[in-house]
């Protein structure tokens, strides 16, 4: 018999959490003007609202926060950061930030200007609202068959290289100031890219000069789908694989929150000494002196042993086959998800559950508060409250699909958890056609409204 997989590691501490009832549940999402993000956290079982900064750090990470060092300039902390970035990751220059969004505020403060144009696969929201807050305009060159929940593809986070070339062509190199590619793709359901596909976008960008840059928070489960996935791959390490893979890129953002597994932190990594140059500026301004960027010492510590851990095959394929587990059971039991399974979450195809609803009614919010009424199980709508109004001409955007995601802390819940979710899931599947009405929009922030969005019910 193949022995299965199991988790490289064991439990050392637990945290308790509280089970409530239904009633409760009414109320509260009530309170909370139907938007999951204001709901307390003591007023959810299992929180897959996000794997960002919720995960469980090691013993080995626990014991680095003791040793940090806390020097304003120069600490310890930064030069082991500085290590684990250049010996895994292969940049010279980096500079530490407070998360992701901060990276990218500092890199894109030296890059973008207004009336830019930065291609890329399905921007990630920060991102995006970064360049939109630039004046500057995302392209998104996703392959198609990124869009269809239905479809096989390996790697769904691919861009297509006609599309990308076709922007490439259009504006002079001027007014392109780098392509992003996201590794896994996380708007297109924690899709990965393909070693194929980074090298081929790096030869296009190389022959228009473009630099290329990768906002990379999931980069180890990008590798890991790239060795399960990519023939050539098979035998190579995951260490190699993320070698490799930035190898392709002149540089990086990356949100410490999801595969460093630390609960805050990210940097800017880059080849350019000029450009690091001029980020600095910025990050001095933003974020904190260059040594430390908005991260404590301790914090660094705990990010270059998290790197090290995150890089390692076994850990990457319990956190893999946990996140497939649900995606299993959801299929099981007739729930339409994304295919394949993304590595960080699970997507449920909501415009599927509820066709009756209209997409003014904002399809995927609606599934989301009813699986939180039913389990106390917090999700996030990926879908037309995400996606913001178009920022020209003040209209909604309605994005192809209409996406619960369902998103897995690292090494946080057991496979019971992942049961008892699949389970509330497939009880409200079994009562979809009860739910005929879903959200109005009551406020809304001009950019990313998601957040603090008000809502009631029609
Ligand atoms: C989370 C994330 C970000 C933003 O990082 P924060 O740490 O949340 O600021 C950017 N890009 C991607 C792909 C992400 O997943």
């Amino acid at each position: 018999m193949k022995l299965p997989y199991a988790e490289p590691f064991k439990i050392k501490m637990v945290e308790q959490i509280t089970r409530s009832t239904k009633e409760q549940r009414l109320q509260w999402i009530k309170d909370a003007k139907y938007n999951l993000f204001n709901l307390k956290s003591s007023q959810v079982f299992v929180d897959l609202l996000t794997d960002s900064g919720t995960g469980a750090m090691s013993d080995k990470q626990w014991s680095e926060m003791m040793i940090g060092d806390e020097s304003y300039a120069g600490a310890t902390s930064y030069y082991k950061m500085k290590n684990a970035i250049k010996n895994i990751l292969g940049f010279e220059y980096f500079l530490p930030t407070h998360q992701g969004r901060a990276a990218e505020n500092v890199l894109f403060s030296a890059l973008i200007k207004e009336g830019d144009i930065v291609p890329g696969n399905s921007h990630f929201d920060t991102t995006k609202g970064h360049i939109e807050f630039r004046k500057a305009k995302a392209v998104d060159c996703t392959i198609d068959e990124a869009f269809d929940t239905s479809i096989e593809h390996p790697f769904k986070g691919n861009l297509d290289l006609v599309k990308l070339e076709n922007i490439l062509k259009k504006y002079p190199k001027e007014q392109i100031p780098l392509i992003i590619v996201t590794v896994t793709c996380n708007s297109s359901g924690g899709q990965p890219v393909s070693m194929q596909n980074l090298k081929d976008v790096k030869q296009l960008a190389e022959k228009y000069e473009i630099p290329v840059f990768y906002d990379s928070a999931r980069f180890a489960e990008n590798a890991y789908f790239i060795k399960i996935r990519e023939e050539a791959y098979k035998n190579k390490t995951i260490k190699e694989i993320v070698a490799e893979m930035f190898s392709y890129a002149d540089g990086m953002t990356m949100s410490s929150k999801k595969d460093a597994i630390v609960n805050m932190g990210g940097f800017i990594a880059l080849r350019s000494e000029k450009l690091f140059k001029e980020a600095s500026v910025y990050n001095i301004m933003f974020e904190g002196f260059i040594t430390y960027g908005g991260m404590s010492g301790r914090d660094m510590n705990a990010l270059a042993q998290g790197l090290d851990e995150a890089t390692e095959f076994y850990y990457l394929e319990s956190r893999i086959e946990q996140v497939a587990l649900l995606g299993k059971r959801c299929v099981e039991y007739g729930i339409p998800v994304q295919h394949p399974f993304g590595g960080h979450a699970i997507f449920i195809d909501a415009k599927k559950v509820l066709p009756q609803l209209a997409k003014e009614e904002y399809i995927a919010q609606t599934l989301a508060i009813e699986l939180y009424i039913e389990g106390g199980i917090r999700g996030v709508e990926i879908g037309t409250i995400l996606a913001d109004r178009d920022p020209e001409t003040r209209e909604n955007r309605y994005p192809a699909l209409e996406l619960v995601r369902l998103a897995i802390p690292r090494r946080t819940y057991t496979n019971n958890h992942i049961e008892y979710v699949a389970a509330a899931m497939k009880n409200v599947f079994d009562r979809r056609n009860e739910i005929t009405k879903g959200v109005k929009i009551l406020y809304e922030a001009p950019i990313m409204r998601h957040f603090t969005v008000e809502l009631e019910k029609i």
